[in-house]
């Protein structure tokens, strides 16, 4: 990497960031692409002061995560579509000087799910009703997927099937024999609680699932979660979550560079730190 003063800044705005894999994955991405741009993590407590510091020393892309993906929209110029009928960014594109907002949560989820199943027409039953159940929801409905929200508080449940016109199902009353796509979007069964998983174990049985029935979890660490291992011991075909992470991490390359991202190399570096 060769920094120097024409050097493009990226980063990732979060709290707590130190986590995160994104500027080992987009870092990965710049050099493979020879791109001259480097990409930091910056711990944000107040998302005004961040928008500020973006102006002051142009940035030119940022990766938007929790807690600020929902209170950044009041400072970003241009919303995309998606963005807005979500109701929560995660990336931010510097076009001179003008902040525009997408959401690449949901365009990665979907390009993980189009990898092993079709959507249209599916029985898609989703479990949690937070900000990635919501981007994950609005992706599956433009594609023509059939909805139910499976969460733990029915009313932030039923508030989310409501907003994408869908079911609302308790989570106790789940029975995969229903279902054609089941996917995980509660951080039930992520390290260090690696022995849980969000859906009854005996809701999802090999005698119950439907032909062809796949099985995602949006958790990446482990990336072999309980759930992962009892749905693919079940016979469904299964998805990890770092698939919908690169293939998001993708969506924000192309975005902020105009430039195909490099998928490959991008997983390969992520996977690597994961095991
Ligand atoms: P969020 O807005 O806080 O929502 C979390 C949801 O999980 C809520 O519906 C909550 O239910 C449910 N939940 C939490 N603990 C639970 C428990 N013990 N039992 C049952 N339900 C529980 O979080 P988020 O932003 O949607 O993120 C959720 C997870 O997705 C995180 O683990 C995050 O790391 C992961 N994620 C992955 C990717 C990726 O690219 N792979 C992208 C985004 C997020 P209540 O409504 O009952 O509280």
């Amino acid at each position: 990497m060769n920094i120097d003063s024409k050097t493009d800044l990226y980063c990732v705005f979060g709290n707590p960031v130190s986590h995160s894999l994104s500027p080992l994955m987009h870092n990965s991405a710049f050099n493979h692409t020879g791109q001259n741009s480097v990409y930091l993590a910056f711990k944000i407590e107040d998302i005004e002061a961040g928008i500020s510091a973006i102006r002051t020393f142009n940035v030119k892309g940022i990766s938007i995560t929790i807690p600020h993906k929902v209170s950044i929209i009041p400072y970003i110029d241009e919303l995309d579509p998606a963005a807005r009928k979500i109701g929560a960014v995660n990336t931010v594109v510097n076009r001179d000087g003008k902040l525009w907002g997408y959401n690449s949560d949901c365009l990665g989820a979907v390009a993980a799910l189009e990898d092993k199943t079709a959507i249209a027409g599916k029985k898609t039953a989703i479990v949690g009703a937070g900000g990635a159940a919501r981007a994950i929801g609005f992706g599956v409905q433009e594609k023509g997927g059939k909805i139910i929200i499976l969460n733990r508080s029915a009313d932030k449940g039923r508030l989310l099937a409501k907003d994408l016109n869908a079911q609302f199902c308790p989570l106790e009353d789940f029975n995969s024999a229903e279902y054609d796509i089941l996917i995980n979007t509660t951080p039930v069964g992520m390290t260090p609680n690696t022995n849980s998983m969000p859906i009854k174990p005996s809701s999802l049985k090999s005698d119950m699932i439907v032909p062809g029935m796949t099985v995602m979890d949006i958790i990446y660490n482990p990336l072999e979660t309980k759930l992962i291992k009892h749905a693919a011991a079940c016979g469904c075909k299964t998805i990890d979550g770092l698939s919908m992470f690169v293939y998001q991490g993708a969506f924000q390359f192309e975005l902020w560079t105009g430039k195909k991202a490099p998928l490959d190399i991008m997983k390969q570096t992520v996977k690597q730190a994961l095991m």
